[in-house]
């Protein structure tokens, strides 16, 4: 198939080179111009706007910030709806506002372009060897169409209900995965002070009902005292903004968010906001005056 692939971040690049991989022929765009001649390298096309991918191709991948750079690409000065037929399918892969995809959704509508919202998780090792998780809105018979296409990016693809559903089901993804982390941050944390070691409390507890694949990825970063991303803190308060939004939108209180909200928020201020995530743990470190670490060799 020829595919638009649009926003060549962290994300995208790798994205955008399995589908190549896979044989399909990739025209791409992104204001940065050294991603372009990277991804063009690879076997890509470049075209100067997203405007001029429209015109050409049946479907045009997405994978940028957030709900303002989306709307900006696909219907903004040149952008995607400016270049777009009738038939045309636009697959946000971004994490964005349940809300804005529904928005943008029906304004491509007008033209007879549909659309799907396909967040993923996994992360960028995930997406260079194409085994991320796809969360998908959107009509079955489009879903049907793309399935091959996102199946040459993913492991696992599944249609979560109509436009606007693949993002609920990120935002759902992402309160877990903060409050998670809190939690084991916290849990540690009281370890270490009440003079218990917490990597042999991580040994004695990840085998129960406590173990998580949270647990599993971040407790040895936070004993290691590695925080590089990975997800950055600043990314994830864009999603929990976003799942806060969501909540106050739809009547859903969403207490426990706002909590790790608040924590993401006072690293932020820390300049940890491009730590990974996993530097949760810092904030509940300095309230105890105390630092983890592992446990000293026998
Ligand atoms: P990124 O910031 O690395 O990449 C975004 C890309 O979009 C950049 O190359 C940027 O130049 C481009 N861009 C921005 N505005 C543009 C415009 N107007 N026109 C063309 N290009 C434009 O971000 P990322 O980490 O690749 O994340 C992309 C999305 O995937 C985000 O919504 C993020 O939340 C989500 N996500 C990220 C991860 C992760 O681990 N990084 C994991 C899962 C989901």
């Amino acid at each position: 198939m020829k595919i638009g692939f649009i926003g060549l971040g962290i994300m995208g690049k790798p994205m955008s080179k399995n589908l190549l991989k896979a044989g399909h022929t990739v025209v791409v765009c992104d204001v940065n111009r050294g991603a372009v001649e990277e991804v063009v390298a690879a076997g890509a096309q470049s075209v100067a706007t997203p405007r001029d991918i429209a015109a050409q191709v049946e479907l045009v991948i997405t994978m940028l910030p957030n709900s303002p750079e989306v709307r900006q690409v696909v219907l903004g000065a040149n952008g995607i709806w400016e270049g777009a037929q009738a038939g045309l399918i636009v697959a946000d892969m971004s994490s964005i506002a349940p809300l804005a995809s529904r928005e943008v959704a029906a304004k491509l509508a007008e033209k007879g372009v549909e659309m799907l919202d396909a967040p993923v998780s996994g992360g960028q090792p995930k997406a260079i060897d194409g085994t991320l998780s796809v969360m998908v809105g959107g009509k079955q018979a489009v879903f049907d169409r793309c399935l091959p296409v996102f199946k040459a990016m993913a492991a696992s693809v599944v249609r979560v209900g109509d436009i606007g559903a693949g993002n609920v089901a990120k935002l759902a993804n992402q309160v877990v995965v903060a409050l998670n982390i809190a939690a084991v941050s916290e849990a540690l944390v009281l370890a270490a002070k009440a003079g218990v070691e917490p990597e042999l409390v991580f040994q004695a507890i990840r085998g129960g009902l406590a173990g998580s694949t949270v647990m599993e990825a971040k407790a040895p970063l936070m004993l290691d005292r590695k925080f590089n991303p990975g997800f950055r803190i600043n990314l994830h308060i864009k999603d929990l903004t976003n799942a806060l939004e969501t909540g106050h939108q739809f009547g859903a209180p969403l207490p426990l968010t706002a909590a790790v909200m608040e924590i993401m928020q006072a690293l932020k201020i820390d300049d940890m906001g491009d730590c990974d995530h996993g530097a949760l743990v810092r904030y509940f470190e300095k309230q105890a005056k105390i630092e983890l670490q592992r446990a000293p060799a026998r």
